[in-house]
């Protein structure tokens, strides 16, 4: 049986080529592992895969009595349902330590970089095997989609370092050109369903016991969802009431303009004034300069809600 490695659910770039990256380098270390991932990819993860020729990981959903490695994310809310039946061997990730532990010692990477990718394009070097075309392709995908060519708060000089190897690799040398060809990929609602659309980079947190619901579309154009503005409100407003959650947001970044509508259904909508220092009219904020949800939103509300 062989060990899994497989990231976040409503995996993201990151979460799917960290996890093909990483069982490619432990299998070159001699590990009998293979990538998955917990749901299906989304259209930029395709466009991604697609664009380097690498194949899709596997979709698997319950890891019970399986040895599995993490990457791009530690959180319980973000792991399989029966984690706590799997035998955790390593976390390789970029986020705050979550709450998932173990039973045995594992292998960790978490290092405050803007991207997994950064941290397991480290590890090729660090274990002195070299990156394939293909996969440092989709490894400088991810790191200039997770720090939005690098104009994220989350980036940092390790991730552009390794950005600048990885495009000498794989023969990328316009790195803003591939950047805003993925994000027009990305921008793309047309004929997606307003749920599909809401949950398409979307995370669940327990901020002391209150439920917070987060998602973000990033855009290269915000007017791009003018059309369906009102029925996105609706929607997060409706799965508030679903999740009994106590605020359900929706960042609507603006790439170019670099900045975040956030539409917001709350129990407390002072708190997120008090949290941001705008206040919602009409359930919508306009945030300047915010573009991370890990760095600019979750540490505010966690300090005022808890
Ligand atoms: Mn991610
Ligand atoms: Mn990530």
């Amino acid at each position: 049986m062989s060990t899994l490695v497989f990231g976040h659910k409503n995996p993201d770039t990151d979460s799917v080529c960290a996890a093909i990256a990483l069982a490619d380098l432990k299998k070159k270390l001699g590990e009998d592992i293979a990538p998955a991932m917990q749901g299906a990819l989304n259209p930029e993860s395709t466009f991604v895969l697609e664009k380097f020729g690498v194949a899709a990981p596997e979709i698997v959903t319950s890891f019970a009595g399986k040895d599995v490695y993490l990457v791009d994310h530690s959180d319980l809310s973000q792991s399989p349902d029966d984690l706590g039946e799997a035998n955790i061997l390593g976390i390789v990730d970029h986020h705050k330590l979550g709450d998932v532990t173990t039973g045995q010692p594992l292998e960790c990477w978490i290092w405050p970089v803007g991207c997994t990718c950064t941290v397991v394009a480290s590890m090729y070097k660090y274990f002195g095997i070299e990156i394939p075309k293909d996969i440092a392709g989709i490894m400088l995908c991810a790191i200039l989609s997770d720090t939005v060519i690098f104009k994220s708060a989350t980036c940092t000089d390790s991730d552009k370092k390794v950005c600048a190897e990885l495009s000498k690799i794989c023969g990328e040398s316009d790195l803003d050109a591939l950047g805003i060809e993925m994000f027009k990929v990305k921008s793309a609602v047309d004929g997606t369903p307003i749920r599909e659309l809401v949950f398409r980079d979307y995370k669940d947190f327990n901020m002391s016991g209150k439920g917070v619901g987060c998602g973000q579309l990033e855009l290269v154009d915000l007017s791009i969802v003018d059309g369906i503005k009102a029925d996105l409100e609706k929607d997060i407003a409706d799965l508030k009431a679903e999740k009994g959650h106590h605020t359900v947001l929706l960042m609507l970044t603006d790439i170019m303009k670099e900045g975040t509508e956030l539409l917001v259904a709350s129990d407390d909508e002072a708190a997120i004034e008090t949290a941001f220092g705008v206040k919602p009219v009409n359930g919508k904020a306009w945030l300047p300069g915010i573009m991370s949800r890990k760095k600019q939103i979750i540490p505010f509300l966690e300090k005022i809600l808890s």
